[in-house]
């Protein structure tokens, strides 16, 4: 019997420490849980970084938002769409700070980064964005243009232009608490997105100005997928562009269609592995590929910056829309206020590409440059020069 006691016993310990283990491991993994994610009271996801830094997200809308708690007030980057959200997403802000919001930052014009500027500028936050921001239908209150700085008086946060993913993307750093809010130059679950802007090298070269700031222990904001990431996995995501753009690029060259193109075995397995896993379907490949060539491998025709230079000027359409061609920094640009800035690039003398635009759009150019024809990928309109 006293065996047997001392059995039981020993039965009963065992089960109970092996118990303890597993629970003590669950309360481990729960408590690394909520320093990672944590749906809040607004039903938002949401993510500390530091003590003043957050990431929030909507489940419905999937762009990732900062709170950074300053001295005296908060600051905002990418506000969401700013449909049905933006109370939901003032609701969770409120829960960590009762400060006044005083700034929003967009990484770039896009809406559903910019969309909730207006809810947030009626609460007396003011806006700020890279000057290109001027050429969209984005609220703006300061632009600046190559970089610029805010004191929060715990943080002063740097801001650093670069044409990446648009004319006018951001690259958001807080030095004392160390993270680099990216836009859409980085997403953990879509293709790299360079058409808009800079092409493949913007791209390449904005990720490498992220991974430039810091230390290795930054961690790094994707707009996109993950609420936070770092710079091991940034660099990974860089190899894998590198590795995108070149295949696309000497699959091209070789004469390949985009149609052809996506059906390459290191295409398909990178676009996967751009998907966070997920198959994409292969017209989304087809597509992502014809918008890399139409910024990148389009082959354009080398006229002297005399001859490009003849094009600029303001133009005017019968409707009184005034668009603007402008050379600058060696490039060709196409602009109206408000609406959109495009490259262009020459395919002739008269006639113009206009870069990462599937389906194709184009101008061209005609009585001696006093006229173009735009052709906006639906129909013709004519601009004359004022
Ligand atoms: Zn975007």
């Amino acid at each position: 019997m006293k065996y047997i006691k001392i059995f039981m016993l020993l039965i009963f310990t065992i089960l109970n420490s092996s118990c303890a283990k597993a629970a003590s491991k669950k309360d481990a993994n729960n408590t690394a849980h909520k320093e990672r994610t944590t749906i809040d009271q607004s039903g938002l996801t949401q993510q500390k970084i530091t003590n003043n830094l957050y990431v929030l997200k909507n489940p419905n809308y999937n762009t990732n938002v900062g709170v950074f708690i300053g001295k005296d007030a908060i600051l905002l980057i990418d506000p969401m769409t700013g449909n049905n959200n933006q109370k939901q997403l003032l609701n969770a802000i409120k829960q960590l700070s009762k400060k006044p919001i005083k700034y929003v930052i967009n990484t770039h014009h896009h809406m559903d980064h910019s969309g909730a500027n207006r809810f947030f500028k009626k609460l007396g936050a003011t806006i700020i964005s890279q000057e290109n921001a001027k050429y969209s239908n984005a609220l703006y209150d300061i632009t600046f243009k190559d970089s610029y700085s805010l004191d929060m008086g715990n943080e002063n946060i740097k801001l650093y232009h670069s044409t990446a993913h648009t004319f006018d993307d951001i690259l958001v750093y807080f030095e004392n608490n160390n993270a680099v809010f990216m836009g859409d130059t980085f997403m953990t679950n879509s293709f790299p997105h360079f058409y808009y802007g800079g092409g493949g090298l913007g791209h390449l070269n904005i990720i490498d100005k992220a991974l430039s700031l810091g230390n290795v222990h930054t961690v790094i904001i994707p707009a996109h997928g993950k609420l936070a990431s770092n710079k091991k996995e940034l660099s990974v995501y860089r190899e894998n562009s590198v590795q995108w753009i070149s295949s696309i690029k000497s699959l091209f060259n070789e004469g390949k269609t985009s149609e052809e193109i996506a059906e390459n075995v290191q295409i398909k397995k990178l676009s996967t592995i751009f998907n966070n896993g997920r198959n994409v379907s292969k017209q989304s490949i087809q597509r992502t590929i014809n918008k890399t060539i139409s910024v990148d491998l389009v082959v354009s025709k080398d006229l002297s910056e005399k001859t490009l230079k003849n094009y600029e000027g303001i133009y005017e359409y019968e409707n009184g829309q005034v668009d603007e061609i402008i050379y600058q920094n060696k490039k060709l640009l196409f602009r109206s206020k408000g609406k959109y800035i495009y490259e262009i690039t020459p395919l002739s003398e008269i006639k113009f590409h206009i870069k990462g635009q599937f389906p194709n759009k184009y101008l061209v150019f005609k009585n001696s440059g006093n006229e173009f024809e735009f052709f906006n990928g639906k129909k013709n309109l004519i601009a004359k020069r004022k």
